[in-house]
């Protein structure tokens, strides 16, 4: 069988469209296979933010309304005991996510990427230790398409990434649902007065109040194990703050992996970006930006092994490396620390925001700007001490000093490994050990 294209995508999400489109602006032969039909993607999440700085960073032309929904420059994150209001800086847009989607959509045709709805890849084609082609279900009618590069961009359900041997060196296993953030969204309207106005987050609760269309707001929260759980745990939050206010217009809900990058992903003839890889930010679990990072990068390394006529995955480690040592030491640095902050409760997370430790203005800014908080000897010995003071007060657990001191300790290994990927594919088995041993104690 002929190759139809240079590249075939599978999935024409945030991730898909916007790797399709950089790939066809360089002239390469793009085909996009989408399971859904093209113009209902995004409807089940609707309501999204991206912050302005990354627009930017990605070229990527502002919206306008009815695509912007309202722009924000500050976002306010609240202490459990609502007694402590931290303003974090930053503008970003709320937007309407089919209507981003379909944007990225023209880009890329009007870049010469085509587009297949409808189209469910249900299976891998495998010659010579190298993925040639994908087996695709059609509106029923089944048939095979073969390309020299497949980039799965299929989301959580990593459509190739999990149908790959063993012999791939690629973890291959779906997301389990305890590592899932189900994320359930409820708009309402005819909110009353003195209630809040802008954007809330609700931290401990991993939850949010924002503003949506006109005077509506959405309120929202991401949980693990199952939608159930999380629409529980979204109307205990809402009743324990709110009550009951206004009148419920709709609700969306979607899942999103929330767990560390696979150590590799790449493979011969196979590459892997966003929610399929597991990008989404720790903090938060948002991934339509970070997922631009993988693309963008993914882009210029399969632009590069195009080039020199070999789609090995030898040619395409470079992706490995440029993501691991960056957006992905970062992000692992956050995911070995996150027990630490998801687990304490919420006295110790009143203490935190009370005392100006982490929950601040600047550490928050820092967490969106630069995927980290840097601490420096100073400040370090400042937390240190406030936390022991707060054992000592009884205001602050033991158990929770232990566990962040320790995921700390870890975090700065961990990175520091991811930070030191090898450039040589041959000393990659090592390195996975090394980063599975961390992991471990995660
Ligand atoms: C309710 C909700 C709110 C969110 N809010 C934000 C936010 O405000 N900001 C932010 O940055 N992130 C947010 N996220 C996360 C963000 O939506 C995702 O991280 C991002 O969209 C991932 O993009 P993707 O292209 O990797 O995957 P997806 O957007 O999931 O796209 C994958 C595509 O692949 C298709 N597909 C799946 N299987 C197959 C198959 N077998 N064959 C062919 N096609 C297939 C799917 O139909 C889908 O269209 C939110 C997520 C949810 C659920």
């Amino acid at each position: 069988m002929e190759n139809i294209a240079d590249v075939i995508v599978v999935g024409g999400g945030t991730a898909g469209s916007f790797f399709a489109w950089w790939m066809a602006e360089k002239g390469y032969r793009v085909r996009v296979f989408e399971k859904q039909k093209l113009s209902d993607l995004g409807k089940h999440i609707e309501i999204f933010h991206m912050e302005k700085i990354r627009l930017e960073e990605f070229n990527i032309p502002l919206p306008t309304p009815p695509e912007l929904i309202h722009t924000e420059e500050i976002n306010f994150s609240y202490s459990p005991d609502l007694k402590v209001k931290v303003p974090v800086r930053g503008t970003f847009y709320v937007m309407h996510m089919p209507r981003f989607i379909k944007r990225l959509h023209t880009y890329a045709q009007k870049a010469g990427a085509e587009f297949v709805e409808d189209a469910s890849v249900e299976g891998v084609i495998i010659e010579n230790a190298s993925l040639v082609g994908l087996q695709i279900n059609q509106n029923g009618k089944n048939y095979e398409v073969r390309a020299p590069l497949i980039v799965d961009a299929s989301g959580l359900a990593a459509a190739v990434r999990t149908r790959l041997p063993e012999s791939f060196l690629i973890e291959n296993s779906p997301v389990p649902p305890e590592d899932c953030l189900y994320v359930c969204l409820e708009l309402r309207s005819e909110i009353p007065e003195g209630f809040p106005t802008g954007s809330n987050g609700y931290m401990y609760h991993k939850a949010f109040w924002n503003k949506s269309y006109g005077d509506d707001v959405v309120l929202g929260i991401g949980q693990p194990n199952s939608f159930e759980y999380a629409w529980r745990k979204h109307k205990e939050w809402r009743e324990a703050y709110f009550g009951d206010p206004g009148k419920v217009v709709t609700r969306r809900q979607g899942a999103i992996p929330f767990t560390r990058t696979p150590f590799s992903l790449v493979g011969n003839g196979f590459m892997v970006i966003g929610d399929a890889a597991n990008q989404n930010k720790p903090f938060s679990g948002e991934g339509v930006t970070s997922g631009f990072t993988a693309a963008a990068i993914a882009v210029e390394v399969a632009h590069s092994a195009f080039e020199k006529q070999d789609i090995s995955m030898k040619a395409l480690w470079d992706y490995n490396v440029r993501y691991q040592r960056g957006q992905g030491a970062k992000f692992a640095a956050s995911f070995a620390q996150l027990p630490a902050t998801v687990e304490l409760s919420q006295k110790d997370v009143n203490y935190l925001f009370h005392k100006g430790i982490i929950f601040t203005s600047d550490d928050f800014e820092a967490l969106n700007r630069n995927y980290e908080i840097r601490f420096n000897p100073t400040k370090l010995a400042k937390i240190a001490l406030t936390l022991i003071l707060g054992v000592v007060t009884g205001q602050f657990s033991g158990a929770s000093l232990v566990t962040f001191l320790q995921t700390s300790s870890l975090a700065g290994k961990i990175k520091n490994h991811y930070q030191k990927f090898p450039t040589n594919p041959a000393h990659f088995k090592y390195w996975a050990e090394t980063a599975q041993k961390l992991w471990s104690r995660a």
